[in-house]
Protein backbone atom coordinates (compact mmCIF):
# COMPACT_ATOMS: atom_id res chain seq x y z
CA UNK A 1 0.00 0.00 0.00
CA UNK A 2 1.31 3.53 -0.80
CA UNK A 3 0.98 6.42 1.46
CA UNK A 4 -1.26 8.53 1.45
CA UNK A 5 0.20 11.99 0.55
CA UNK A 6 -2.81 13.65 -0.61
CA UNK A 7 -4.52 14.99 3.10
CA UNK A 8 -1.35 16.38 4.76
CA UNK A 9 3.01 16.91 4.27
CA UNK A 10 3.83 14.94 7.05
CA UNK A 11 6.55 13.03 4.40
CA UNK A 12 7.40 16.47 2.78
CA UNK A 13 10.88 17.03 3.07
CA UNK A 14 12.19 20.34 1.19
CA UNK A 15 15.74 20.34 -0.10
CA UNK A 16 17.23 23.41 0.37
CA UNK A 17 18.81 24.27 -3.18
CA UNK A 18 14.92 24.44 -4.00
CA UNK A 19 15.14 27.88 -2.63
CA UNK A 20 18.60 28.86 -2.50
CA UNK A 21 18.04 32.01 -5.28
CA UNK A 22 15.45 33.28 -2.59
CA UNK A 23 16.47 32.70 1.23
CA UNK A 24 20.22 31.76 3.33
CA UNK A 25 19.16 28.76 5.11
CA UNK A 26 18.52 29.84 8.62
CA UNK A 27 15.56 31.77 7.07
CA UNK A 28 14.75 28.56 5.23
CA UNK A 29 14.68 26.62 8.16
CA UNK A 30 12.02 28.68 9.44
CA UNK A 31 9.64 29.28 6.83
CA UNK A 32 9.59 25.70 6.73
CA UNK A 33 9.03 25.10 10.03
CA UNK A 34 6.33 27.85 10.17
CA UNK A 35 4.22 25.63 7.23
CA UNK A 36 4.98 22.29 8.76
CA UNK A 37 7.22 21.34 6.71
CA UNK A 38 9.23 18.80 9.30
CA UNK A 39 12.21 17.97 7.23
CA UNK A 40 14.73 19.83 5.22
CA UNK A 41 17.97 18.63 3.46
CA UNK A 42 20.74 21.50 3.06
CA UNK A 43 23.70 21.94 1.41
CA UNK A 44 27.14 22.63 2.52
CA UNK A 45 27.36 25.61 0.60
CA UNK A 46 24.46 26.55 2.24
CA UNK A 47 25.61 25.95 5.40
CA UNK A 48 28.51 27.84 5.29
CA UNK A 49 27.10 30.76 4.74
CA UNK A 50 25.22 30.95 7.74
CA UNK A 51 27.75 29.12 10.28
CA UNK A 52 27.23 25.31 11.21
CA UNK A 53 26.51 26.55 14.79
CA UNK A 54 23.40 29.12 13.74
CA UNK A 55 22.10 26.34 11.57
CA UNK A 56 21.96 23.96 14.14
CA UNK A 57 20.31 26.21 16.80
CA UNK A 58 17.64 26.55 14.29
CA UNK A 59 16.85 23.38 13.28
CA UNK A 60 16.80 22.69 17.51
CA UNK A 61 15.22 25.71 18.03
CA UNK A 62 12.21 24.65 14.93
CA UNK A 63 12.25 20.55 15.44
CA UNK A 64 12.97 21.03 11.87
CA UNK A 65 15.60 17.21 11.05
CA UNK A 66 17.26 16.34 8.20
CA UNK A 67 16.32 14.01 5.11
CA UNK A 68 19.95 14.36 4.10
CA UNK A 69 22.91 16.15 3.50
CA UNK A 70 23.73 17.43 0.51
CA UNK A 71 26.76 16.36 -0.66
CA UNK A 72 29.88 14.47 -0.85
CA UNK A 73 31.54 13.01 -3.43
CA UNK A 74 33.58 13.82 -6.15
CA UNK A 75 36.21 11.27 -5.91
CA UNK A 76 38.38 11.11 -9.26
CA UNK A 77 41.48 13.09 -9.66
CA UNK A 78 44.34 13.08 -11.96
CA UNK A 79 46.73 12.92 -8.70
CA UNK A 80 47.35 11.26 -5.60
CA UNK A 81 47.30 15.05 -4.28
CA UNK A 82 43.88 15.31 -5.45
CA UNK A 83 42.63 11.69 -4.83
CA UNK A 84 43.72 12.28 -1.19
CA UNK A 85 41.90 16.02 -0.72
CA UNK A 86 38.92 14.66 -2.08
CA UNK A 87 39.23 11.82 0.43
CA UNK A 88 40.20 14.72 3.21
CA UNK A 89 36.31 16.41 2.18
CA UNK A 90 34.66 13.83 2.54
CA UNK A 91 35.55 12.67 5.79
CA UNK A 92 34.61 16.74 6.67
CA UNK A 93 31.30 15.97 4.91
CA UNK A 94 30.64 13.42 7.12
CA UNK A 95 31.19 15.05 10.71
CA UNK A 96 29.00 18.15 9.52
CA UNK A 97 26.40 15.58 8.81
CA UNK A 98 27.13 14.46 11.95
CA UNK A 99 26.27 17.54 13.35
CA UNK A 100 23.69 18.19 11.65
CA UNK A 101 21.95 14.72 12.54
CA UNK A 102 21.20 14.36 9.15
CA UNK A 103 20.20 10.19 8.58
CA UNK A 104 22.88 9.90 5.26
CA UNK A 105 25.58 11.80 3.43
CA UNK A 106 24.64 11.81 -0.49
CA UNK A 107 27.36 11.39 -2.57
CA UNK A 108 27.23 12.82 -6.11
CA UNK A 109 30.61 10.41 -6.85
CA UNK A 110 32.42 13.14 -9.92
CA UNK A 111 32.91 12.75 -13.54
CA UNK A 112 36.04 12.78 -15.34
CA UNK A 113 38.32 15.09 -13.37
CA UNK A 114 38.70 19.04 -14.18
CA UNK A 115 35.41 18.19 -16.12
CA UNK A 116 33.47 20.33 -13.97
CA UNK A 117 35.35 23.69 -15.05
CA UNK A 118 35.69 22.81 -18.24
CA UNK A 119 38.92 21.34 -18.67
CA UNK A 120 38.93 17.35 -18.67
CA UNK A 121 42.09 15.54 -17.62
CA UNK A 122 41.63 12.79 -19.54
CA UNK A 123 38.82 10.85 -21.50
CA UNK A 124 38.95 7.73 -19.28
CA UNK A 125 35.87 6.67 -17.63
CA UNK A 126 36.76 3.45 -16.34
CA UNK A 127 39.22 4.92 -14.72
CA UNK A 128 37.08 7.93 -13.11
CA UNK A 129 34.65 4.98 -11.90
CA UNK A 130 38.11 2.79 -10.68
CA UNK A 131 38.51 5.98 -8.11
CA UNK A 132 34.71 6.15 -7.28
CA UNK A 133 35.13 3.05 -6.02
CA UNK A 134 38.26 3.26 -4.21
CA UNK A 135 37.09 6.82 -2.99
CA UNK A 136 33.65 5.68 -1.44
CA UNK A 137 35.62 2.22 -0.21
CA UNK A 138 38.20 4.56 1.71
CA UNK A 139 35.57 6.73 2.91
CA UNK A 140 33.29 4.22 4.25
CA UNK A 141 35.76 3.51 7.46
CA UNK A 142 34.85 7.23 8.57
CA UNK A 143 31.41 6.85 7.84
CA UNK A 144 30.95 3.58 9.87
CA UNK A 145 33.04 5.04 12.64
CA UNK A 146 30.92 8.00 12.73
CA UNK A 147 27.70 6.26 12.34
CA UNK A 148 26.62 8.07 9.12
CA UNK A 149 25.68 6.11 5.85
CA UNK A 150 26.46 7.19 2.68
CA UNK A 151 23.88 7.74 0.05
CA UNK A 152 25.20 7.17 -3.86
CA UNK A 153 22.91 8.97 -6.16
CA UNK A 154 22.96 7.57 -9.31
CA UNK A 155 22.72 11.30 -11.88
CA UNK A 156 21.19 10.87 -15.27
CA UNK A 157 23.65 10.20 -17.88
CA UNK A 158 24.13 13.51 -19.56
CA UNK A 159 25.93 14.47 -16.36
CA UNK A 160 28.66 11.41 -16.51
CA UNK A 161 31.48 13.73 -17.54
CA UNK A 162 31.18 16.57 -15.02
CA UNK A 163 29.02 15.58 -12.58
CA UNK A 164 28.81 11.76 -11.51
CA UNK A 165 29.87 9.00 -13.78
CA UNK A 166 27.45 6.52 -11.81
CA UNK A 167 24.94 6.65 -13.82
CA UNK A 168 22.14 4.19 -13.03
CA UNK A 169 20.08 2.41 -9.89
CA UNK A 170 22.00 -1.06 -11.20
CA UNK A 171 25.61 0.86 -11.08
CA UNK A 172 25.16 2.31 -7.69
CA UNK A 173 23.85 -1.19 -6.49
CA UNK A 174 26.71 -3.23 -8.36
CA UNK A 175 29.18 -0.99 -6.14
CA UNK A 176 27.22 -1.68 -2.42
CA UNK A 177 27.39 -4.69 -3.37
CA UNK A 178 31.24 -5.17 -3.84
CA UNK A 179 31.87 -2.46 -0.94
CA UNK A 180 29.25 -4.00 1.11
CA UNK A 181 28.07 -7.02 0.36
CA UNK A 182 27.02 -7.53 4.24
CA UNK A 183 23.99 -4.66 4.03
CA UNK A 184 25.76 -2.94 6.87
CA UNK A 185 23.09 -0.35 6.74
CA UNK A 186 26.28 2.01 5.98
CA UNK A 187 25.94 2.03 2.07
CA UNK A 188 22.74 2.37 -0.02
CA UNK A 189 21.55 5.21 -2.65
CA UNK A 190 19.29 8.09 -2.88
CA UNK A 191 16.85 7.20 -5.39
CA UNK A 192 16.11 10.98 -7.04
CA UNK A 193 13.38 10.56 -9.85
CA UNK A 194 14.76 13.07 -11.96
CA UNK A 195 17.96 10.96 -13.19
CA UNK A 196 16.42 7.55 -12.76
CA UNK A 197 12.87 8.01 -14.30
CA UNK A 198 13.47 6.84 -17.99
CA UNK A 199 15.50 3.89 -16.71
CA UNK A 200 13.92 0.59 -18.08
CA UNK A 201 15.30 -1.45 -15.52
CA UNK A 202 14.22 0.78 -12.85
CA UNK A 203 11.45 -1.13 -10.85
CA UNK A 204 13.63 -4.12 -11.06
CA UNK A 205 16.48 -2.44 -9.60
CA UNK A 206 14.26 -0.67 -6.88
CA UNK A 207 13.29 -3.93 -5.60
CA UNK A 208 16.70 -5.20 -5.40
CA UNK A 209 18.02 -2.51 -3.35
CA UNK A 210 15.55 -3.37 -0.84
CA UNK A 211 14.65 -1.34 2.45
CA UNK A 212 18.29 -1.33 3.69
CA UNK A 213 19.60 0.11 0.45
CA UNK A 214 16.63 2.42 -0.29
CA UNK A 215 18.50 5.83 2.36
CA UNK A 216 16.49 8.43 0.55
CA UNK A 217 13.98 9.65 -2.24
CA UNK A 218 14.60 12.86 -4.67
CA UNK A 219 10.93 14.12 -6.37
CA UNK A 220 10.93 16.84 -8.91
CA UNK A 221 9.78 16.80 -12.91
CA UNK A 222 11.25 16.35 -16.30
CA UNK A 223 9.83 19.88 -18.21
CA UNK A 224 9.03 18.87 -21.93
CA UNK A 225 11.12 20.72 -23.88
CA UNK A 226 14.23 20.72 -20.95
CA UNK A 227 15.93 24.45 -21.49
CA UNK A 228 19.19 23.63 -19.81
CA UNK A 229 20.61 20.50 -18.38
CA UNK A 230 21.25 21.17 -14.90
CA UNK A 231 18.65 24.01 -13.65
CA UNK A 232 15.47 23.39 -15.69
CA UNK A 233 14.18 20.79 -13.33
CA UNK A 234 10.05 21.08 -12.86
CA UNK A 235 7.62 21.11 -10.51
CA UNK A 236 5.73 17.70 -9.43
CA UNK A 237 2.99 17.68 -11.84
CA UNK A 238 4.39 19.85 -14.58
CA UNK A 239 6.22 16.84 -16.29
CA UNK A 240 6.25 13.80 -17.90
CA UNK A 241 7.91 11.23 -14.69
CA UNK A 242 5.13 8.92 -13.15
CA UNK A 243 5.70 10.06 -10.00
CA UNK A 244 2.81 7.60 -8.13
CA UNK A 245 4.14 4.89 -10.25
CA UNK A 246 7.76 5.36 -8.94
CA UNK A 247 6.80 6.14 -5.23
CA UNK A 248 5.11 3.04 -5.29
CA UNK A 249 8.08 0.94 -6.12
CA UNK A 250 9.93 2.55 -3.66
CA UNK A 251 7.68 1.91 -0.79
CA UNK A 252 6.65 -1.74 -1.93
CA UNK A 253 10.70 -2.38 -1.32
CA UNK A 254 10.36 -1.07 2.17
CA UNK A 255 10.80 2.14 1.94
CA UNK A 256 9.11 4.66 4.76
CA UNK A 257 10.90 7.70 4.80
CA UNK A 258 10.67 11.24 3.54
CA UNK A 259 9.95 12.28 0.13
CA UNK A 260 12.02 15.15 -0.57
CA UNK A 261 11.68 18.06 -3.33
CA UNK A 262 14.50 18.63 -5.14
CA UNK A 263 14.00 21.48 -7.76
CA UNK A 264 17.07 23.56 -9.55
CA UNK A 265 14.88 26.05 -11.60
CA UNK A 266 16.76 28.98 -12.71
CA UNK A 267 14.02 30.04 -15.44
CA UNK A 268 11.92 29.67 -13.17
CA UNK A 269 10.73 28.76 -9.54
CA UNK A 270 13.80 30.64 -8.54
CA UNK A 271 12.73 33.86 -9.88
CA UNK A 272 9.55 33.46 -7.68
CA UNK A 273 9.01 34.14 -3.87
CA UNK A 274 10.29 31.68 -1.64
CA UNK A 275 6.58 31.35 -0.20
CA UNK A 276 5.10 31.09 -3.32
CA UNK A 277 7.72 27.93 -4.31
CA UNK A 278 7.28 26.15 -0.70
CA UNK A 279 3.26 26.56 -0.80
CA UNK A 280 3.40 25.38 -4.75
CA UNK A 281 5.49 22.13 -3.18
CA UNK A 282 2.83 21.39 -0.31
CA UNK A 283 0.01 21.71 -2.71
CA UNK A 284 1.70 19.41 -5.42
CA UNK A 285 2.98 17.04 -3.05
CA UNK A 286 -0.31 16.19 -2.07
CA UNK A 287 -1.47 16.10 -5.90
CA UNK A 288 0.94 15.37 -7.74
CA UNK A 289 3.39 12.83 -5.90
ZN1 LIG B 1 18.74 14.48 -5.82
Amino acid sequence: MTRDFSRDHRWLSINTATVRAQWPLDRIIDECAARGIRAISPWRDQVAQVGIGRVAERLRATGVELSGYCRGGMFPASTPEGRRAALDDNRRAIDDAKTLAAPCLVLVVGGLPGASNGKPEHKDIAAARRDVHDGIAATLEHARAAGMPLAIEPLHPMYAADRACINTLEQALDLCDALDPRRSGSLGVAVDVYHVWWDPKLEAQIARAGRDRLLAFHVCDWLVPTRDLLNDRGMMGDGVIDLRKIRGWVEAAGYDGYSEVEIFSSLDWWQRPGGVVLDTCIARHRSAV
